[in-house]
């Protein structure tokens, strides 16, 4: 599984449609102060669901769509798609090769796509479960990050330990049974308190 290609229109510094095409292998992204490098690290993460503007540095999530220059208006909206390989099915997809875009409108709302069918942000997330991949997994190292994981508290590194093991799924299915539980709970109380005022 491998990131085979980035197509950016409307994000941060690049308003123009942009597209890079990456190799199996290391691909090195060179260039001046402020041309936009980690904007590209930032639509990688943002098409992967990030819903932290501070991780993105943007004020508000609006702040993402090309905000306009001397010379140039700004956009009204922003898409990203991300192509990933999966001959290997490491993805629990079929197809060989997987599409995820994302795109957002000045309005706030937001669009999540998998092979051209639109889904829900739960849906990505759920594919990139125990890949490794997903938007806090550890497959985006930056500077500094390497430092932050040896130093970092206990309970983050076993994060790292339990999506490279593949458990991570399942407590997040867990977590979702316990939540559901309580509210089976609550409404099974309020049935109580209801057939006792009948009776
Ligand atoms: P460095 O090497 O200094 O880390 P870099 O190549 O990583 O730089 P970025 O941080 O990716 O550069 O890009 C910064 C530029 O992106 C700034 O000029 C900033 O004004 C521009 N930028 C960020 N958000 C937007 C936006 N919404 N619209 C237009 N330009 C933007």
């Amino acid at each position: 599984m491998f990131l085979k290609s980035l197509e950016l229109y409307g994000f941060k510094s690049f308003p123009d449609k942009v597209s890079l095409e990456f190799a199996d292998g290391i691909t090195s992204l060179l260039g001046p102060n402020g041309c936009g490098k980690s904007n590209i690290v930032d639509a990688i993460k943002w098409v992967l669901g990030e819903q932290s503007t501070k991780t993105l540095r943007a004020g508000k999530m609006e702040d993402v769509i090309f905000n306009g220059t001397d010379n140039r208006k700004p956009l009204q909206v922003a898409e990203v798609s991300l192509v990933i390989s999966n001959e290997e099915h490491h993805l629990p997809l079929d197809d060989p090769e997987v599409e995820i875009k994302r795109r957002i409108f000045r309005t706030g709302e937001s669009e999540y796509y998998l092979n051209k069918n639109r889904v829900l942000l739960k849906n990505i997330r759920e594919l990139f479960f125990d890949t490794g991949v997903g938007k806090s997994a550890y497959s985006i190292l930056e500077q500094g990050k390497i430092d932050q994981i040896l130093s970092s508290k206990p309970e983050d590194r076993r994060f790292i330990f339990e999506e490279a093991a593949g458990i991570s799924r399942f407590k997040v299915q867990s977590q979702e049974a316990e939540r559901k539980l309580v509210r089976t709970d609550e409404n099974i109380l309020q049935v109580e308190t209801i057939l006792k005022e009948v009776k």
